[in-house]
């Protein structure tokens, strides 16, 4: 699946809940894992993929594979913790993001079942930044306002770029 770049205005929008678990859905999350490792990601959400659902997909540090559907984070913990993140819409951006450490999120799974997870350390970090994107939140929105200016003109301009 194409992956789609910062500057598309998928990645600003609210993302709709998944109302069933169909076979369509299913595939939709073999195809983002998929894309995911082909374009050597730790996560993926859906809008990212032109898909306006509230679902995304981690593999991070433990090589588990987790699909979250209609996803909740439920608890945060006080505590801050500032890591390097980038983003397969953002290419080649990398800045420090400031988010708790630890959360719990509540989500089904691909057959349908209800988890709850709590997650730590780099695996809350990837939940919490997939998360952002059904909400259209992106992680230069969580940065230095005028870092994020410069991040989208660079892209905005790199699209006029290549409409022209
Ligand atoms: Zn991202």
């Amino acid at each position: 699946m194409k992956v789609v770049r910062l500057g598309e205005e998928i990645l600003r929008q609210k993302a709709e809940p998944v109302a069933e678990i169909t076979d369509e859905i299913r595939a939709l999350i073999r195809d983002m894992f998929d894309t995911m490792v082909a374009e050597d990601g730790v996560g993926l959400a859906a809008p990212q993929v032109g898909k306006n659902l509230r679902l995304f997909v981690v593999k991070a540090d433990d090589g588990i594979e987790r699909a979250f559907i209609n996803p909740q984070i439920i608890a945060t913990s006080q505590e801050l913790v500032s890591y390097e993140e980038g983003c397969l819409s953002i290419p080649k951006i990398y800045e420090e993001v400031v988010r708790p450490e630890k959360i719990t999120v509540q989500a089904l799974n691909e057959r349908g079942r209800r988890i709850t997870l709590d997650a730590d350390g780099f695996l809350a970090r990837v939940i919490q930044h997939e998360y952002d994107h059904l909400d259209g939140v992106l992680f230069i929105d969580r940065i230095d306002p005028a870092k994020k200016a410069k991040i989208e003109q660079k892209f905005l301009k790199k699209a006029a770029e290549k409409e022209a």
